[in-house]
């Protein structure tokens, strides 16, 4: 559900990002659990104090989601940042050429079963159609 399938915008290989915007109110009831928790761990009753613990835990989920969302969006194959490239198309371009550069002289990369970089074949139109 958080994951979606798409392709990626310089090589056009498939891949799936994770497209959490932030968090929701499954995250919301997780927080207030472990406020709820930990304020009866820490103090033997509800205490006003867990507040500061909800918050808290609320703050840390969406840094991570956003810091999740932000480390899958570069492509796995080429390395393309499409942020990055909204911003700066010239470091984008600099940081695919590094990251082909680098793929070619990783050895795992040559001995692996199938090739570093498959482009999608094109279609040919056939030439043995059969005419009723
Ligand atoms: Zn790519």
């Amino acid at each position: 559900m958080t994951k979606v399938s798409t392709y990626c915008a310089f090589c056009r290989l498939p891949r799936s990002i994770y497209r959490k915007k932030g968090v929701n109110w499954v995250n919301v009831l997780q927080a207030l659990g472990l406020a709820c928790g930990s304020s009866y761990l820490i103090w033997r009753e509800l205490d006003p104090r867990a507040m500061i613990i909800f918050v808290g835990s609320l703050a840390v989920m969406e840094i991570f989601i956003l810091l999740r969302t932000r480390s899958e969006i570069e492509c796995p194959h080429c390395g393309f940042d499409p942020v990055l490239y909204k911003r700066d198309p010239a470091k984008a371009c600099e940081k695919v050429k590094l990251s082909i550069e680098a793929r070619k002289e990783d050895p795992n990369v040559w001995l692996a079963r199938r090739p570093p970089l498959r482009l999608p074949k094109r279609k040919r139109s056939s030439t043995r159609e059969i005419v009723a």
